[in-house]
């Protein structure tokens, strides 16, 4: 990834993208706290555009506040700066990374005097869960590692803390031969994927888990909208695995994931197996708002 060409946006500058580096003792990398986003450009008739480039900031600067680290620049700078990197790196769509980390003044915990840096990164990004997922859906199960307790980690922060819990769920379901893992709260409920929250299906209802211990998902806020529009009703409420089993359908939302299908759950079929009409119905039409296609919802997009 970092042997290519390009600029990164780094601390108010465009670097060359093989000189966009950090030093070894930066206290992020050190203890694990630092911010982040995962957003995507899609290519739309009128160019590259940003999806939810408003709510994506927002959350970024949530995130930083939650842990108390003073982001140096305003939202408005950091806003150009994601559409920046997309036009300067010449991408007709892309997955956008800005991060916000310490320097490296000082070690030990106290992170309150440190520097705090931005990088934003874009790249050219595929279907995150393999090219066949959006079609076939794909083969989920449930890690034996529980997500965090909402006292443990803060679960409105996308931070990097939480990533080692998701690395640890996805690579033990992977190297058991599953695509993705579930994740449980700490009393046994359906929290989210690994990267991605969960909706099913239940006679023409839509039924997510409530925000106590996932993320925030900006995609999940936008499927919500985008049913109710449909006339589907949501419910948002504590999920079992052995609803999931019993579902007609369910599907993961996420940026990089977007909306995949999930045929198997710890080895039961949903439903028919295969990409349900609900799900369809709402996967093209996400897919028609972020490529401009839909009448409604121009306003989720920014053109770069
Ligand atoms: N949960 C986790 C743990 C994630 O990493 C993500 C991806 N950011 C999501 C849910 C989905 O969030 P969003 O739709 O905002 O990308």
């Amino acid at each position: 990834m970092a042997d290519r060409d390009g600029v990164i946006w780094y601390d108010g500058k465009m670097v060359p993208w093989r000189d966009a580096n950090t030093h070894v003792l930066t206290h992020t990398l050190h203890y694990g706290l630092g911010v982040f986003e995962g957003l995507r450009a899609y290519e739309t008739a009128q160019g590259a555009a940003i999806f939810r480039l408003q709510e994506h900031t927002d959350r970024l600067f949530n995130s930083a506040h939650i842990f108390m680290m003073k982001i140096p620049y305003d939202k408005a700078t950091i806003m150009q700066a994601q559409r920046d990197v997309v036009k300067q790196n010449k991408l007709s769509s892309a997955y956008i990374r800005p991060i916000a980390f310490y320097g490296a003044e000082a070690m030990g915990l106290s992170a309150r005097t440190l520097s705090v840096h931005v990088a934003i990164a874009a790249w050219s990004w595929g279907t995150y869960l393999g090219p066949e997922a959006l079609e076939n859906g794909i083969r989920v199960k449930t890690s034996s590692f529980t997500r965090h307790h909402v006292n443990i980690n803060m679960c409105r922060a996308k931070s990097v803390t939480t990533y080692a819990n998701s690395i640890l769920a996805n690579q033990e379901v992977a190297l058991n031969g599953y695509d993705e893992a579930l994740l449980l709260d700490v009393e046994g409920y359906v929290a989210e994927g690994s990267g991605e929250n969960i909706f099913i299906v239940k006679q023409g209802k839509l039924y997510t888990p409530d925000l106590t211990s996932c993320l925030e998902g900006i995609t999940r806020a936008s499927i919500i909208e985008l049913a109710a529009e449909l006339g589907i009703p949501v419910i948002e409420k504590r999920i079992t695995r052995d609803e999931i089993y019993c579902a007609d359908e369910a599907f993961f939302t996420g940026t990089a994931a977007e909306i995949t299908p999930i045929r198997e759950l710890d080895n039961r079929i949903i439903g028919p197996g295969k990409r349900g009409p609900v799900t369809a119905q709402l996967q093209t039409l996400f897919f028609d708002c972020v490529k401009g296609r839909a009448k409604n919802h121009t306003d989720w997009l920014t053109l770069v």
